[in-house]
Order: C-alpha cells, then structure tokens, then sequence
C-alpha cells in the first residue's frame, strides 16, 4: 500500500463508489459438497433436480375407503376386501364390486379412481355404505404432483433454508453442492488493548473489535479462522497480518489506518504486497477505511472506533461476504422511513445515522458519536443522511438500510 500523502490529494470516493469498487475484489468461492444438516445458510451451486417423483406413488388424502367412483351413488353398499397403510407393501388390485380400507399417506390401489373419507362413511358388518356421491380423484394425491421427476426442485442461488432441506431430503439426497464458506481472519492493533479477562491497567482499553468482528463475520456467513492482537510496532503488525494472510479468504484489520504516528497498518501491509485499492471514504463514522488486495485474497482496513469498524464492516465487509458465499442478494435492503426525530446532517460526508424502527417511524440513537459503541447494541437500521448543512426535522423522509432480513441484488448507495 501506497504511503498516506498522495492518496489525500486526491478527491475522497463517495460510499457507492468505494463500495462498487471493493465489491470487485470479492467472487463467489469454489464449490464443496456438504452434509445437508452443515449446510444451513448456504447457495446452491447448480439446478437440483428431482431424483424421484413426490409422491412416488398415488396416495390417499384421508382415512377412509378406496372406490371406483362410477360405482358409488347414495346408499350403495359394498364389501370391504383388503386394505393399504402407509410403509406396508404395496396393496393388491382393488376387488371387483368392492372398496379397500385405505390410510393416510398410503397407496391408493391400482383399479380404484377415488377415496372416500370414513366420517361419511357407515359400517355395516363387512361392508361399507356411502352415503353420497364422489368425484373421480377426490382426495388422491397423484403421483408425481408435488414434484416431478427430473423438475427443477430448487434453482441455482437458493439459499439451504429449512424449506430447501425439507426438499432435499425428500429427494433423498443427504448432501448438497454449495459454495464454501468465506474464512475470515481478523487483526486487532492497539498498544492500548487488552484480551477480555485480563485485569485492566491505567491506559488501557479491552479489544472489543476482536469478538465484534468475529461476531459480524459470523453472522453474515463466514467463519473466523483467526483473530491476531497486533501491538502498534511495524514488526509486530507486519507479523500479525502476515499470519491473518495464511489461509484466509478476506483478511480485516481494525485500527492503525487513520493518519496518526502510530498508524502503521498500510506499511506493515505495504510490506508483504498488499496492493492499495482505496483509502478513505466520504462517509461518516468510517472515513478512514482501507482496502487493498493481495493474491486475490481482499484486505480491509477498518477503522479502530468500535462504531467505525462496525459500520465498515457493515457497508463493505458483508456484502463482500455474502458474495463469496454465492448469495445473489449480497447487499442490505434499502427502503424509505420517516423520521421520528430530527437528526443532524453531515455537509461534506454521507452520515450512517443508527436508529431503531418503532410504531412505523424511525428514531435516530442520541448517540451518533464513533465511540459511542451502546447505540450499536439493537439497532435496527442505519439512516442514509444526505451531505448537507444542518438537520433532517421529524417527520421527513429519509432512506434506510435495514440491517436484518432478506437482502438486495441492489447495492444500497446510489
Ligand atoms: P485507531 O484507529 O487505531 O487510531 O483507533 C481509534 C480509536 O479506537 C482509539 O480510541 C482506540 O483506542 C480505539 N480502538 C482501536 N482498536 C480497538 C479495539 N480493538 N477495541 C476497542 N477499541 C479500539
Ligand atoms: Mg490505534
């Protein structure tokens, strides 16, 4: 990565920008076979087709008597002879002028056209008598109905939801191809940081960003294959990044990106070849966000402001996950609020305002500051704020990224 000087010269990208950009850096990942119960929050590689026919055979709806329709008027009265349950072997032909005891779930016998449902049905000794008509098909479920063989059962880009494995195991299928899940490994700098746990000494701080990150990259999909403390020493950062590189997908960085003298995670990555992308972003909290690349893996430097990094991993982290893991909706949804309370703009930046939604209206956190890490415990969505002078009063009309739900093909910034 380039050192800090010529970068500030030129023009800040805008958040689209900086995120159409980053989300270059990342492809859906290779393809691996999966048990289907390992498989949950997964995409689907291909197509599956069905290997058998749902239901594999005509199948009763009901408790009742298996009929040849034609035969049945009201009052017919005929012999019970046999009879099919479900998982028994498959039932004989129906009797000539008879009717068969059937089962819910179990063959309809060949010969016979409709069931009739045993509460309209009278027993008499060993015979049965109907106490009114019935359609041809009445409550047969034809074989092949729910799913056809070799129909579409799910189309490629499906996420492994629990419908989708309800589908799969009824085709029989234990496994599933979908892409691998994102490794993600994790470097925290700070001379300042201690592990939760540790005893806390005068001047120091706990690393939130570690277990935050880990819990955001978890919940997008990936998984943490490491989280390395780095102390603000070039040494010991280029060590930690070196090792976060080994076997990772994406490799985060949190802290040491801004312009201070003790700011040395672009030369420590600088330093083992990571390629600079991009370095700084108009928006606010997360100016200072980094992104580089190296042997294809994406870096990016977040920035140490717990709110700042959450924010950034937010905006150009999960996406980025969500489209390694082949997700055809990578992006956060955006849709369009009305502000319960009046929020202060930014004029040169694009502000990323929490907020809870409440009784239909959305209501900004008092707290907008970068450090105030309380106002991103339940938030619901974050408030896309136009760059301008003062404030958004109550009542205006404002977007916002929902930050649960079902995701956009769209990236959320225009
Ligand atoms: P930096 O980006 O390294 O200048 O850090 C900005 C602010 O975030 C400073 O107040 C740091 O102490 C704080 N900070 C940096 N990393 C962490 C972390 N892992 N956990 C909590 N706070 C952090
Ligand atoms: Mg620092």
């Amino acid at each position: 990565m380039l050192r800090r000087g010529r970068t500030q010269a030129r023009r800040v990208k805008t958040i689209a920008e900086a995120l159409a950009e980053t989300i270059a850096l990342f492809s859906p990942l290779a393809s691996e076979d999966v048990a289907i119960e390992g498989a949950l929050g997964r995409f689907l590689v291909d197509d599956v087709r069905a290997h058998v026919e749902v239901p594999p055979f005509d199948a009763s709806l009901v408790d009742g008597y298996a009929v040849r329709a034609a035969a049945i008027t009201v009052g017919t009265t005929l012999p019970v002879v046999g009879e099919s349950r479900a998982g028994a072997a498959m039932p004989g032909a129906l009797a000539a002028a008879a009717v068969m005891r059937v089962f819910t779930g179990a063959p309809v016998p060949e010969g016979a056209d409709a069931v009739v449902m045993q509460e309209v049905v009278v027993r008499e000794g060993g015979g049965a008598r109907f106490e009114r008509e019935v359609r041809v098909g009445a409550a047969i479920r034809r074989r092949g109905s729910d799913v056809a063989l070799d129909g579409l059962l799910l189309p490629a880009g499906h996420t492994i939801d629990a419908g989708a494995i309800a589908l799969l195991a009824g085709d029989g299928r234990p496994r599933a191809r979908v892409h691998a899940c994102p490794r993600v490994a994790i470097v925290t700098t700070g001379d300042e940081l201690l592990a939760p746990g540790e005893p806390l000494r005068p001047g120091a701080i706990y690393d939130s960003n570690g277990s935050m990150l880990r819990a955001l990259v978890e919940t997008a999909g990936g998984g943490v294959t490491a989280i390395e403390r780095a102390r603000d020493d070039l040494g010991d950062t280029v060590r930690a990044c070196e090792r976060a590189l080994v076997a990772a997908d994406v490799v985060i960085t949190a802290g040491g990106v801004s312009v201070g003298d003790h700011d040395l995670v672009h030369d420590a990555l600088a330093a083992l070849g990571v390629e600079r992308r991009l370095w700084k972003v108009r928006m606010k909290p997360g100016k200072p966000l980094a992104v580089g690349v190296k042997d294809g893996v994406p870096v990016i430097g977040l920035p140490g402001n717990p709110v700042s990094a959450w924010v950034g991993f937010e905006v150009f982290v999960r996406p980025g996950l969500r489209r390694m893991l082949g997700d055809p909706r990578p992006y956060r949804r955006v849709v369009d609020v009305t502000l319960g309370a009046s929020v202060r703009c930014s004029p040169d930046r694009t502000e990323l305002a929490r907020a809870r939604l409440d009784a239909g209206l959305a209501w900004p956190m008092a707290k907008q500051g970068s450090s105030a890490l309380a106002s991103v415990a339940s938030v619901d969505a974050l408030l896309v704020l136009p760059e301008r002078e003062g404030e958004l009063a109550a009542g205006e009309r404002v977007r916002a990224m929902l930050l649960d739900g079902r995701g956009s093909a769209q990236p959320p910034f225009a």
